[in-house]
């Protein structure tokens, strides 16, 4: 174990860049737009339902204007099978609108901006800045990122804007974006929500969960 936290995570994130040269954005988009709502769509889904589901939805839908003229009947039933449409529905005209009326129908830059966008919360503006305009503007925080990083003692909290702030904190800014892509693919990989795979895990002799997972 490294007990310095600072130091820990400068080797996790050694060891996961090595194990993990491919990792990126799971969400298929072609820009920021797009990515705006595939990363709502993604919220309690999965990343491949939501491809399936924008494969067909960006062919039909080509920017904000498009959402806004649908019926909401009409978009409910086009993006259903990502769970919790209604609520998505209204989340993606509301952005739509307002990209339309405040922005020039673009997606803005900055964190501020992001966040007044209809059920925008600082996970979707840090994907969109990240992965869409390369900016760092903190770090994304999912279930993978939020389960591991309590697992590899970098957080103590639950709630993810907290858990945010404390790997801003460790995370050079230079990894901002990358780290939590890492994290995902650890998660998906080895580091399971059920069974944690830790006799495979490459940061199992620095992680201070190991032994609450394998037994003597
Ligand atoms: S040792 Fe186990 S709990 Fe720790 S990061 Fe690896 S898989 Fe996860």
């Amino acid at each position: 174990m490294i007990p310095d936290k600072k130091k820990r995570t400068a080797e996790i994130i050694k060891r996961l860049k090595k194990a993990y040269p491919d990792a990126h954005c799971a969400l298929n988009h072609t820009n920021a737009f797009e990515l705006l709502i595939a990363t709502i769509l993604s919220a309690q889904c999965t990343d491949e339902r939501v491809n399936i589901v924008t494969a067909t939805l960006f062919r039909k839908y080509l920017g904000p204007q498009d959402y806004v003229d649908a019926t909401t009947e009409e978009l409910e039933n086009d993006i259903r099978s990502t769970g919790f449409f209604r609520n998505k529905t209204k989340s993606i005209k509301a952005a739509s609108a307002r990209l339309l009326e405040v922005y020039g129908g673009e997606v803005p830059k900055t964190m501020g901006e992001l966040l007044t966008l209809g059920g925008v919360a600082r996970k979707t503006a840090n994907v969109v800045l990240g992965n869409a305009f390369g900016i760092a503007s903190g770090v994304v925080v999912d279930t993978h990122v939020s389960r591991l990083s309590q697992r590899l003692g970098l957080t103590k909290n639950e709630n993810a804007d907290k858990i945010e702030k404390d790997l801003t904190e460790l995370v050079p800014k230079k990894h901002w974006i990358m780290f939590p892509h890492w994290m995902i693919f650890h998660g998906r990989q080895i580091c399971i929500a059920r069974k944690p795979r830790c006799t495979k895990c490459v940061l199992a002799d620095i992680c201070p969960s190991y032994k609450l997972f394998v037994q003597p």
